[in-house]
């Protein structure tokens, strides 16, 4: 293919400024599934979630921390994941549709990292016990600084994405932003917490998490869509033993997220306990791998069954019972929905 064509990476021709004529659809498409599932933190009402988390007998010790643990996690990895996108995954992709994902995307990040503060003020929680988890818990820091580690090209300021060979680096870090931190590191946290959920405890923490799965459940499938773009337009860095390569580094994370889920959760609880999170972790690993047109690895059942219908009802129009339906018609109702 020629760099006279329009393409995601290194087109001559590719002015970022010039959005139509529109050539990657599925990038405008996730752009306009974004803004459909607008939300804010302030939206979900904590006043049970303080009532329980001040009462002494509410919640055991065990449920206490898997929430920390979870509050631990996901506060700085938004950061982090907005920080990646801005600073490194922008900067290369000058493909204008796709860099109107990537902002909607930053803005979700911001949501996101918006509702830790929400959390942490709602509930009293201790911003340094919270914010120093991802330095002083070992399991939280495993996980970040594998996503580190194999993320650096991109984040180096000399880094360009000329040539097969750096093609390939940067699809490789793109896997390890989207299809590990989003894709696996994000879900034993979203099990757990959706777990509480439904068993009607922190309900207003759980629905604050159901929102953010919908949200990086798009970002993934934004994510695996970019990724394969590359690959099919770039076709000789997809060799066997870059495939072998990133399988290997999704099995690492598979691990990392099971040793997390063992240290959040020391006993079952919730009729949840580490080994069924970590059966669910291989499930959806295969799915990750087989979205970027790789063999699955593991053949796990999926032990939530539950976890899919919350997905996959992301759409509905009544899933969430707080919120009307006006952002998908498209009419700006959005006062008028906020005081709903
Ligand atoms: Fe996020
Ligand atoms: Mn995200």
């Amino acid at each position: 293919m020629s760099n006279q064509e329009k393409r995601i990476l290194n087109s001559e021709v590719t002015d970022p400024n010039k959005i139509l004529p529109i050539k990657y659809k599925w990038a405008r498409e996730f752009y306009k599934t974004g803004v459909a599932n607008n939300w804010v933190p302030e939206e979900v009402n904590m006043q049970k979630d303080v009532e329980m988390w001040q009462s002494k007998s509410a919640l055991t010790e065990d449920e206490r921390r898997m929430i920390m643990w979870n509050m631990g996690f996901f506060s700085t990895a938004e950061s982090l994941t907005a920080n990646n996108i801005v600073l490194a995954i922008y900067r290369h992709i000058t493909n204008p549709e796709a860099r109107q994902y990537l902002l909607r995307q930053a803005f979700e990040e911001a949501v996101h990292t918006d509702c830790f503060i929400y959390c942490c003020d709602t509930l009293g929680l201790s911003s340094d016990e919270v914010y120093n988890m991802y330095i002083n818990i070992p399991s939280i820091k495993d996980k970040d600084d594998f996503v580190v580690s194999i993320t650096k090209s991109v984040l180096d300021s000399g880094f360009s994405t000329d040539g097969s060979e750096n093609v390939q680096r940067f699809v490789h870090d793109l896997v390890g932003y989207y299809v590990i931190m989003e894709g696996i590191f994000f879900y034993a946290g979203f099990v757990m917490m959706l777990s509480f959920l439904r068993q009607n405890k922190m309900v207003g923490v759980g629905e604050q998490f159901q929102f953010i799965l919908r949200d990086e459940s798009v970002h993934l499938a934004f994510g695996s869509s970019l990724i394969n773009a590359i690959v099919q337009e770039n076709q000789e860095i997809w060799t066997e033993e870059f495939k072998q390569k990133i399988t290997e580094n999704i099995k690492r994370g598979v691990e990392l997220e099971y040793a997390y889920a063992k240290d959040c959760l020391p006993r079952g609880i919730l009729g949840l306990n580490a080994e069924t999170i970590g059966e669910y972790l291989e499930y959806i690993a295969d799915r990750r791998l087989e979205r970027i047109n790789l063999p699955k690895v593991y053949g796990t059942e999926n032990p939530f069954p539950w976890m899919s219908e919350i997905i996959d009802l992301r759409k509905e129009k009544n899933f969430f019972e707080t919120r009307v339906t006006e952002y998908q018609s498209g009419t700006l109702t959005w006062d008028e929905d906020k005081k709903a």
